[in-house]
């Protein structure tokens, strides 16, 4: 019977709706890591089309994976079978579902379909004076749709929530192919259980997201940043402290970058800008907004950063001068990633852990790594102000192709996670747990909230075709 699908998803898509043959941009993730097999990558042009696929899928038996820009870094948008022949999979990519349907300064929202990409919102709404505040290293491809399905986070959720928090409304079809109209553009909606954020970070295993509503808020009128070298992690928990008490609702963003990342971008990014001369154990990206045009940022900031340098907080630091130097500053801690996977093959962990834990943990999963994997570098940045770290780790020298690294990747992240979950922290913060860390999660955490999950997942996709293996593993 599944080899009819083919002929159905071609009838109702057409040439440009169904894809086979290469389609390995589709099955293969960001790191060129995860390898996944499908039947076919169908790219629907409306939820019409979004509900047909799903009901197809079920009639033939085939499961399915939706998938946004495919910049995950967990294995979520990678589809499977289910190894045993019973099951095959098909990719189910929101692309050409893209329409930015109102841009609404009355009542500072957006109406947008899942496949609109990231930057294009931010065009389109930077257009009106406003901003859409969620930004990461992939809003050239991420799409709205994959963002709400792993709760993004990025580099301003300290200041204006992560992804969840920024949407108002949602359109979804369920796995039976019906509709569950909840695109609503308000703020207050106590209805019962907040269904926008159950299929929110549900990284496509209760159904396809197709349009969403989200939260807009006034332009900013005027941005200051500057890059400063810390010399220890505590002196950088301090130092966040500072900023936030001395700067309160103006600080946006403070973004650290460790030594060897620093270096790391340095040596891989093409024109990638040394704000200063030395290279200290921690660098942090400070960022200040505001909406109004009448504030002297610039003053303020400068201010502060005398105040932190007569406290012994930094030990060296510059204000940006302009827009371009500013964004020079943004390129070192946004091209992060892109750094590290130029440097070869890599891990990457994301966890989060208590503000003031930051040094501990550091220390600790840097020690436990070791001692699993001598030699092995360790690359730590993120976003100080929500205390996520992203523990990226490289081969150690003489180990050039990985091999050492890929195979004690299970042990080295059960000492990491162990390590952030032991200081009260969580072993992912913003990236989810898709296929990666489904079994990790069983493990760590507990079973009653484990339980709870298999029975949402249960009442919600009884026949378990929506992307199988993720978060709820087996
Ligand atoms: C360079 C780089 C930097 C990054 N920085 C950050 C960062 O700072 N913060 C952060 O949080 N993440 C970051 N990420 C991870 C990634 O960008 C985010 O997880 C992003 O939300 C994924 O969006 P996507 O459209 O690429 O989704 P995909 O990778 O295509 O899919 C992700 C998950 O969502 C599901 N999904 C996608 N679309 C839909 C839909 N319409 N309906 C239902 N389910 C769907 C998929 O099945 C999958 O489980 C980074 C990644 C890269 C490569």
């Amino acid at each position: 019977m599944t080899q009819n699908i083919h002929e159905t998803l071609e009838t109702r898509l057409g040439e440009k709706g169904w894809l086979t043959g290469d389609i390995t941009q589709y099955t293969q993730d960001w790191m060129g890591e995860l390898r996944g097999d499908a039947l076919g990558v169908a790219l629907p042009a409306n939820k019409d089309d979004v509900s047909f696929i799903l009901r197809a899928a079920r009639e033939h038996n085939v499961s399915v994976t939706p998938q946004g820009g495919n910049t995950g870094l967990v294995g979520g948008s990678i589809p499977q079978s289910d190894g045993a022949g019973n099951r095959r999979a098909i990719v189910l990519n929101l692309s050409r579902m893209n329409a930015i349907h109102e841009v609404s300064a009355r009542q500072f929202s957006a109406r947008v379909d899942a496949g609109v990409i990231l930057s294009d919102l931010h065009g389109a709404v930077e257009a009106e004076g406003m901003q859409f505040p969620l930004s990461l290293g992939a809003k050239g491809s991420a799409q709205i749709g994959g963002l709400i399905s792993t709760n993004a986070g990025g580099t301003h959720a300290f200041r204006y929530g992560m992804m969840q928090d920024l949407v108002l409304g949602l359109e979804v079809v369920l796995p039976d192919g019906s509709f569950w109209d909840g695109n609503r553009s308000l703020i207050k909606d106590n209805c019962g259980y907040s269904l926008r954020r159950l299929f929110g970070g549900a990284e496509g295993t209760l159904g396809v997201i197709t349009g969403a509503t989200l939260k807009l808020f006034p332009g900013l009128r005027a941005v200051e940043a500057a890059f400063l070298g810390v010399s220890d992690g505590d002196k950088l928990v301090r130092l966040g402290s500072f900023l936030r008490r001395e700067l309160g609702d103006f600080l946006t963003a403070m973004e650290f970058i460790g030594e060897f990342g620093y270096e790391m971008a340095q040596r891989n990014l093409p024109n990638a800008a040394r704000p200063f001369a030395g290279t200290y154990p921690w660098q942090l990206l400070v960022e200040v907004g505001a909406s109004s045009g009448r504030m002297d940022l610039r003053a303020l900031l400068e201010a502060t950063l005398e105040g932190a340098l007569s406290e012994g907080l930094i030990e060296d630091g510059v204000v940006a001068q302009s827009g371009p130097q500013r964004e020079s500053f943004w390129y070192l801690r946004e091209e992060q990633a892109e750094a590290q996977r130029l440097e070869g093959r890599s891990l990457h962990n994301d966890v989060a852990i208590p503000v003031g834990a930051f040094s501990e943990f550091v220390g600790e999963a840097t020690r436990v790594c070791g001692e699993i994997l001598p030699g092995v570098r360790v690359n730590a940045f993120g976003h100080l102000g929500d205390g996520n770290v992203h523990f990226g780790l490289c081969p150690p020298a003489g180990d050039g192709d990985g091999e050492m690294l890929f195979g004690k990747s299970g042990e080295l992240a059960e000492g990491i996670y162990g390590v952030a979950v032991g200081l009260g922290g969580t072993f992912s913060a913003e990236h989810g747990l898709g296929r990666s860390k489904a079994g990790l999660a069983d493990k760590l955490r507990g079973g009653g909230e484990r339980g709870l999950m298999r029975t949402l997942k249960g009442a919600i996709d009884p026949d378990g075709l929506m992307n199988p293996g993720v978060i709820v593993a087996g």
